[in-house]
């Protein structure tokens, strides 16, 4: 049974709107650092604040930053099956999850795959208000994508946990993939 599962793919992949949707169908609960990053500048936490200008240049928030608001959500969702949306975003943070996660371990890994022409039109479209929704900020994000975060498919791939999935179709189409993957 998979309980703690990593969504792993580049901006605009699908993985938010996927982690709703496994939310819904298969009981997970739901950690998404971006999410928790937007509340925490919402709020004006420190926090919020000093990821405010790395979020709106597509740079990653520095891993400190990052890993307060990861451990704090994931001691809440002690014994329940959690989805990590957006995180780990690099290697450095795979390693930290699993100090993080405790007895816990990670059990599946699923890549969405979306090649990047088709990353950029999306982003393009999506313009959900979402202050590093630019096409500007789109290219940034990927390159981060390809240098920091890609290398994570090949860490828990030695690791047997890697699963990828096309993430072309539509959202219900990728959804069923994605459960036979962690079936
Ligand atoms: P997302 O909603 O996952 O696309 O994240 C939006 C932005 O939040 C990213 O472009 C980063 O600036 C920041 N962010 C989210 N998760 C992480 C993470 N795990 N490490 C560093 N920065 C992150």
């Amino acid at each position: 049974m998979v309980d703690t599962l990593i969504l792993l793919g580049p901006p605009g992949s699908g993985k938010g709107t996927q982690a709703a949707l496994l939310r819904d169908e298969l009981g997970f609960e739901l950690l998404s650092t971006g999410a928790l990053l937007r509340a925490a500048r919402e709020a004006g936490t420190e926090t919020g604040r000093r990821a405010a200008a790395f979020m709106d240049r597509g740079d990653l928030v520095p891993d400190d930053v990052v890993a307060t608001v990861v451990e704090h959500a994931i001691a809440e969702l002690a014994g329940r099956r959690v989805i990590l949306d957006g995180f780990p975003r690099t290697v450095a943070q795979a390693r930290s999850l699993d100090g993080a996660l405790g007895e816990r371990r990670v059990d599946a890994v699923v890549l969405i795959d979306v090649p990047d022409e088709e990353v950029v039109r999306r982003i393009a479209d999506r313009r959900q208000g979402r202050s590093d929704d630019t096409a500007e900020t789109a290219r940034a994000r990927l390159r981060v994508y390809h240098r920091e975060t890609e290398p994570l498919a090949a860490h828990y791939g030695e690791r047997g946990l890697l699963r990828r999935v096309d993430g072309a179709g539509a959202p219900d189409s990728v959804a069923a993939e994605i459960r036979t993957a962690i079936a």
